[in-house]
């Protein structure tokens, strides 16, 4: 594994985008498959173009490649399976099976003893009045799978409840005072290495802002890098992971995990020596980890939609980093890129 060239990324966002700029910094090349549109092809040796079902695609994928990592979890177990037949998939895919699906998620997460929302399961629509007995109101049903920027959610307030269409899980509402998130990397040695926490704003279920320093006292930073590092090490995990985390006056609850570079953690492109990107591709590479130290003040602030018109106010401004994706057009609620302002 200390011979790795040749990095294979399922999916082609974004986040394969940064993925391959970070592994060309260090000389490696990625290999990008994607069956839609592939932002990341744009900067990647290799893409492939292809469904998760084609699998003479999927065979000649991982037969140019040294190791396969992602960017997104929701790949078609089918097509883990031949992949792993050919080359290691890191994260592992114990950490994609728990990640994929909220009910598993939050058993992992209860049996390692950490707090999460209540829940309960609510297979069918039948299910669902029970479930809210259960549970009690306000609370939110969200499907157990495929669920992103809020999607696949309905709250469940005082009226009737609106189903989800699909297999849920019914969350009791958390009152929670803010919503931080680690960004922690494991490496094949088993080192860990975590960047400190961000306070995350959403709107509309969407990630708008991150801000570092969070601005919470040390013993809920503490807690939240131990809680990230307690669940990378209970999976034996490769790669970055995103933890995200509700803070309450009874502690903090994890709201749900991502076995990826994940979104919360873009700042560190603008305030660490080695960002989550590099992190990733150090740690699924077999390379050693960067330390993660955080060496500036930074707010972080996505690109959705219309905000791409603020773009060339945003190129003159001081201190500021601007990411474009290219995506092209622009779609309400989409991510188009972000910006990282250093604030101290
Ligand atoms: P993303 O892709 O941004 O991570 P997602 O679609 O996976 O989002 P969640 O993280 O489950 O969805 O929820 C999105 C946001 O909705 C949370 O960040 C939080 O603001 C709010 N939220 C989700 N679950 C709860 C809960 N049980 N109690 C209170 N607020 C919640
Ligand atoms: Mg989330």
């Amino acid at each position: 594994m200390n011979d790795v060239q040749t990095i294979g990324i399922l999916g082609g966002g974004q986040l394969g985008r940064m993925l391959s700029v970070a592994a060309s910094r260090l000389g490696l090349r990625c290999h990008i498959y994607e069956p839609g549109a592939a932002p990341a092809g744009d900067v990647a040796h290799a893409v492939t173009n292809a469904s998760y079902e084609d699998e003479a695609a999927l065979r000649a994928f991982a037969e140019s490649v040294d190791v396969i990592t992602y960017e997104f979890e929701n790949v078609p177990t089918s097509a883990l399976d031949l992949l792993e037949s050919i080359r290691p998939i890191r994260p592992n895919r114990r950490a994609l099976a728990v990640s994929q699906d909220r009910l598993t998620e939050k058993t992992f997460l209860n049996e390692i003893g950490l707090a999460t929302a209540p829940f309960a399961d609510v297979p069918t629509e039948g299910d669902l009045g029970g479930a809210i007995d259960r549970i009690g109101r306000p609370s939110i049903l969200k499907t157990r799978r495929m669920g992103y920027d809020g999607k696949g959610q309905v709250r469940v307030g005082d009226g009737p409840a609106e189903w989800t269409g699909a297999p849920s899980v019914l969350e009791g509402f958390v009152d929670f005072s803010a919503e931080i998130s680690v960004i922690v990397a494991r490496g094949a040695d088993g080192q860990v290495a975590a960047f400190d926490p961000g306070l995350n704003v959403h709107r509309e279920g969407i990630l708008r802002t991150t801000t570092v320093p969070c601005g919470l006292a040390g013993a809920v930073t503490t807690d939240a890098v131990l809680i990230a590092a307690r669940i990378v090490s209970a999976l034996d995990y490769i790669g970055v992971m995103g933890v995200e985390l509700f803070v309450t006056p009874r502690g903090l609850i994890v709201n749900e995990i991502a076995p990826r570079v994940h979104n919360s953690g873009h700042w560190t492109q603008a305030g660490c020596a080695v960002d989550q990107f590099e992190q990733h591709i150090r740690a699924v590479a077999g390379l050693p980890l960067g330390d993660g130290k955080r060496y500036a003040d930074v707010v972080m602030e996505n690109l959705i939609g219309d905000d791409l018109g603020r773009v060339p106010d945003l190129l003159r401004a001081p201190n500021t980093q601007v990411h474009l994706y290219g995506k092209g057009a622009p779609r309400p609620g989409r991510k188009m890129g972000h910006v990282n302002r250093i604030t101290g």
